[in-house]
Order: C-alpha cells, then sequence, then structure tokens
C-alpha cells in the first residue's frame, strides 16, 4: 500500500486508493485538512494541525507556519519580504534558512516532518494498519534542493518516499483520470491562500510534461482578506475582522448578500454586511494580478489559449464565482470545475500512489523508461532497442541474422543500461530460441520489446522461416530505484570514450572476421581463375588484417580492412559473374 499526501504551505491532506476509489482520510475530528502549522509549548511536546493553528493568534513566536517555503532555501535565495514575518528565521548568505523558537532552531524540513508524522498517526489510525511508502507532491517550480528537503521530510517523518511529484500533474490526473490515453494539453490555473501557480501541461498517451510555469509566491486569498479587512468599518479587533471577512468571502461564493453578526461589543450589537458585487469590486485588481502569469506561461510554452483542451481549477479561491468567469474570459474557454479545488492534488497523489503500488491498474502508466533495454548482440555489444526516456507503453522490434555458420539457435540476452558493452549493463534475462542450422547471416530473428501499462516487459523472439517464437514476460524493467539510475548514468557518462572506442574496436574486429571468411569462401569458389600475383596480394593482406586484429589497434584494424576491401572488389566481381554463369 501506497499513500498519496499534498504536503501543502496552508493545509496537508493524505489518501490511499480504496477499492479502486481515491479516498482522502479524515484525522479523528472528522477533518480531511490538517493545517501545516506546528506550535512548540514551553513544555512538552509540539502541537500539530488544528490544534497549533489556534496558537497563532495567542503565541505568534512559537508557531511555526508556511515553512513550505522555507524548504531547500539558503539565506541568500529569499527575500526578507517573502518570507514568514510572525516568528524568528535565521539567515545566513550560504546557508539552509533555519526557524528559531526560543533557544531552539529547526531545519524547515524538521517542521514539514511533524506534520508529515501527524498526517502519517492519523491515517494509520483511520486504516487501523501502519504503513510507510508515501508519494509527496511538491510545487512545478520547486528546484533539486526543495525537492529533496521535502524528500528528507518524509523520510524524517519515518516514509519511504516512493516518488515526490508535481502538484499540477498530480491536479491533471485527478480531473483527468478517465482521459489519459488522450493527447491534450492543459492548464492548472492554482489560486491559493498565499500563492498563485499557473503551469501548462501536455498529456500524450499518460506522461504528463510540464511544458510552462509561473506564478506568484505572495498573490491569493490573504490579499483579499487585507482588501477586505481595510474596508471592514467595524470598531473591533484586526484578527476578528479577519474571521468576519473570510466567512463572508467563503458565504458569497454561493450568496450574493452576506450579513454577519459580530461578536458583541460594549453594549452595541454589531452587524458586518458585504454583497457579492462589493466582494468583487475589491478582489478584482487582486485577481487581475494572475493574468500576466497566464500570458507569459502560455508564450513560454509556445501555446495561444485556444490550443488548451482542458482549464484546471485548484486552490480555494477558485471557489470564488468571479475568478472562475476571470478565467473563462481569459482563456476563452469555461474552466473545468468537476473537482473540489482543496482535494484535487492530495486526490492526484492518491492516484499516482496506486499507480505505482499495482492497485490502480486500468491507467495508462505515467511514466518513461528510466533506462536503455535492449539485447546483446555478437561480439558482446549492447543493442539497443528501447531508448532510454521512451514513454510506455510501447513496442519497438529489430531483426538479427545469424553470426556464424551452422547456427541452430540464437541467444536472447535482455539487457538494461546505458553502457556501450554488453557486460556492465544489467541482464534482465536471457533465452534461446532455436532453429533448423542455417549459414551466416541467412536465419532471421525478429525480436520485439513490449512494455505495457503496468510496466511488464516481454521479449519475443520469432524466427522468420519457421514462425516459431518465444515470449517472456520480465517484471523489472521500469521499476528501477532512482539512485540506480543515476548511478548507470553516471557510469555510462565516466566511460562514455573508453565505451565508445570498445565498440568501434568491436565492430572493426567483427567486420574484419567477416571479410576473412568472405575471402577464404571467395577463394575457393574462384580463386583459380584469379591471377597469381593478385591472389598472392589477397594473401598478403588478410595476414595484415589477422596481425592487425592481434595488434587490438582500431586504427591499423581499419586501414587493414580497407586495404584487403579495395583489393578483393575483382575477386567480389568474378564471384558474381560466376554465380550468374552458373544460373545461366
Ligand atoms: P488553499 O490555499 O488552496 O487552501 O486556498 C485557501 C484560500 O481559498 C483562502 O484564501 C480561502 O479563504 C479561500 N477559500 C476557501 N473556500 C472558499 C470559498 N468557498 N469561496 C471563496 N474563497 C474560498
Amino acid at each position: 500500500m501506497i499513500v498519496g499526501i499534498d504536503l501543502g504551505t496552508t493545509n496537508s491532506l493524505i489518501g490511499v486508493m480504496e477499492a479502486g476509489f481515491p479516498i482522502l482520510l479524515a484525522d479523528d475530528n472528522g477533518s480531511r485538512l490538517t493545517p501545516s502549522v506546528v506550535h512548540f509549548p514551553e513544555a512538552g511536546d509540539p502541537l500539530v494541525g488544528a490544534a497549533a493553528s489556534r496558537m497563532r493568534a495567542v503565541a505568534p513566536a512559537s508557531t511555526v507556519y508556511s515553512a513550505k517555503r522555507l524548504i531547500g532555501l539558503r539565506g541568500d535565495d529569499a527575500s526578507a519580504a517573502e518570507l514568514p514575518s510572525d516568528y524568528e528565521i535565521v539567515r545566513q548568505t550560504g546557508r539552509a534558512l533555519r526557524v528559531r523558537v526560543r533557544d531552539h532552531e529547526y531545519a524547515p524540513e524538521e517542521i514539514s516532518a511533524l506534520v508529515l508524522g501527524k498526517l502519517k498517526r492519523d491515517a494509520e489510525a483511520a486504516l487501523d494498519q501502519p504503513f510507510t511508502r508515501a508519494v509527496i507532491t511538491v510545487p512545478a517550480y520547486f528546484n533539486d534542493a526543495q525537492r529533496n528537503a521535502t524528500k528528507a521530510a518524509g523520510e524524517a517523518a519515518g516514509f519511504t518516499v516512493e516518488r515526490i511529484i508535481n502538484e499540477p500533474t498530480a491536479a491533471a490526473l485527478a480531473y483527468g483520470l478517465d482521459k489519459l490515453a488522450a493527447k491534450s494539453k492543459i492548464a492548472v490555473y492554482d489560486l491559493g491562500g498565499g500563492t498563485f501557480d499557473i503551469s501548462i501541461l501536455e498529456l500524450d498517451n499518460g506522461v504528463f510534461q510540464v511544458l510552462a510555469t509561473s506564478g506568484n509566491t505572495h498573490l491569493g486569498g490573504d490579499d483579499v482578506d487585507e482588501a477586505l479587512i481595510a474596508d471592514c468599518q467595524l470598531p473591533i479587533a484586526t484578527w476578528q475582522k479577519r474571521e468576519l471577512v473570510i466567512e463572508a468571502k467563503h458565504r458569497l461564493s454561493t450568496e450574493t448578500t452576506v450579513r454577519i453578526d459580530a461578536p458583541f461589543v460594549a453594549g452595541q450589537n454589531l452587524t458586518y454586511e458585504l454583497t457579492r458585487e462589493r466582494l468583487e469590486k475589491i478582489a478584482r485588481p487582486i485577481i487581475q494580478r494572475t493574468r500576466a502569469h497566464c500570458l507569459r506561461a502560455l508564450t513560454d510554452s509556445k501555446l495561444a489559449a485556444t490550443d488548451l483542451d482542458e482549464i484546471i481549477l485548484v486552490g480555494g479561491m477558485t471557489r470564488m464565482p468571479f475568478v472562475r468567469q476571470f478565467v473563462a474570459e481569459l482563456f476563452g474557454r469555461e474552466p473545468n470545475i468537476s473537482q473540489n479545488p482543496d482535494e484535487a492534488v492530495a486526490l492526484g497523489a492518491t492516484i499516482q500512489a496506486g499507480i505505482l503500488s499495482g492497485a490502480v491498474r486500468d491507467v495508462v502508466l505515467l511514466d518513461v523508461t528510466p533506462l536503455s533495454l535492449g539485447i546483446e548482440t555478437f561480439g558482446g555489444l549492447m543493442n539497443v532497442i528501447i531508448p532510454r526516456n521512451s514513454t510506455i507503453p510501447l513496442k519497438a522490434g529489430e531483426m538479427f541474422t545469424t553470426a556464424v555458420n551452422q547456427q541452430r539457435a540464437m541467444k536472447i540476452k535482455v539487457l538494461q543500461g546505458e553502457r556501450e558493452m554488453a557486460a556492465d549493463n544489467w541482464t534482465l534475462g536471457e533465452f534461446e530460441i532455436e532453429f533448423p542450422p542455417a549459414p551466416k547471416g541467412v536465419a532471421r530473428v525478429g525480436v520485439q520489446f513490449e512494455i505495457d501499462a503496468d510496466g511488464i516487459l516481454q521479449v519475443l523472439a520469432r524466427d522468420t522461416k519457421t514462425g516459431r517464437e518465444k515470449i517472456v514476460a520480465l517484471t523489472s524493467a521500469v521499476d528501477v530505484s532512482d539512485e540506480a539510475v543515476e548511478a548507470m548514468i553516471a557510469d555510462s557518462l565516466e566511460h562514455a570514450f573508453e565505451d565508445m572506442s570498445e565498440r568501434v574496436w568491436t565492430e572493426t574486429r567483427l567486420k574484419a572476421e567477416e571479410m576473412l571468411g568472405a575471402v577464404e569462401k571467395a577463394f575457393q569458389l574462384a580463386g583459380d581463375r584469379l591471377p597469381a600475383e593478385q591472389k598472392q596480394q589477397i594473401t598478403g593482406l588478410t595476414s595484415k588484417v589477422r596481425e592487425a586484429i592481434a595488434s587490438h589497434e582500431t586504427a591499423r584494424l581499419k586501414a587493414a580492412n580497407a586495404a584487403l576491401d579495395d583489393a578483393t572488389q575483382e575477386l567480389a566481381a568474378l564471384i558474381v559473374e560466376q554465380a550468374m554463369t552458373t544460373k545461366l
């Protein structure tokens, strides 16, 4: 079992596939949203989630929120204005940002790990079983350091992080589960409490590619709330106004006028009334700031709004009718509002987890081959049939001929890796296909590799003469750990030069051996018709080729091959002539 987690700036969610459906899990209060907030009391264990969130107003300096804005950043990466300001952040050039609460410093990933730990405990209680494997989402714009720090947070919380996936990809997955086989272009418009992200993705046969992203890490519902607070004339504290205007804002997504009673203040009974029209007037300039980012992303992806097949809305603020209308006008089409905007990312993460665990079967695997797949050919060379990064499912094949005379079988050794020599790659499996004895270069064996949606590699070898075939299924073609893939690629780069010379040498040697065999055969057939002098010259050149093979010098062997090739033109012509005469 693998869980899916949306580790959000404000709220986090966790889900699991149950009976083929992605289900988000609730904590013991029945809430599926866990505030990404940690409060450190003077004594005792930290509070996490809703309990911590309630402490923000009372003890701001010891209540850490929005750790996601700090994760993976160093002191010089962020300007002070972009960081949370209610608690102390230790910023030093070149060093990772840290949070200070009283006399203790915490890495942002430690804060995130506490949030993830609570999600894990709550989910284990809900499911009544322990688990460790998880998929965690991150914004598409997160760099390697931010992704690695997120992964470290997951590991610190006791998870095995199976994959880190992009939030817009997860959202698209949640919306488009049934349309994965199609080729389409999608925009994900994500307006949350504090951040705005726009991503443009291309979906091709189950593989998502983020074409462009843009956004603003300080643009969202909070700005609308601030503007509403400034507009609210009631004689009450700011934090009270905030609670009132947020409630009003939410209700105005379904109502047109709301009246909210303010807390009882000094003998007065205050009432706050707000219309949708007024809200929209106040929110408009804020929402309009998303426009430039959308246009930027379209330009970067070299697409026009009309090229898009779907606009997906994510983030709580997209519940606001004005936002939906704004998006519809900007992109020239009605946005897709089929999903709960708070839950789409977590549902997508859960579906991805289900794909990885095998719980989701009838879905195209959103994947590419991590390493090249091929077979070993004569001389110990790697012959690539499916190059790395090919999108799956797919099928590819090649024809092979016998390498020696009277060959009765061909060994199919299935390899994975980036090295030129077969022995340096990993062997996934091995089998033999037999056929009636055939002369060299005659029997043709078709080899086909097919990777299905589940990542299972099937290798088929068919003797084209008799139609006899063998099929072998191998499982591990796609499921290779990131570390192993990185190591293999690093090795192939490190040895690129030697590998290439080894391949060129082997190919040259194979050519030499082939020519020597051909010359011998030609001498038997037509040697007597060749002038003695020429015969002697050719014999001399074949010895040169043999010596060059023994020397293991590629350039020397190439030259010897070329000389022999030149000298045997006439002999080859004689053989063709003889063949024609025999036929006549
Ligand atoms: P998120 O960061 O995605 O959780 O989005 C939170 C933002 O969405 C906050 O600014 C919320 O006030 C806002 N929001 C949540 N629900 C609604 C709603 N029904 N109507 C308008 N805004 C909402």
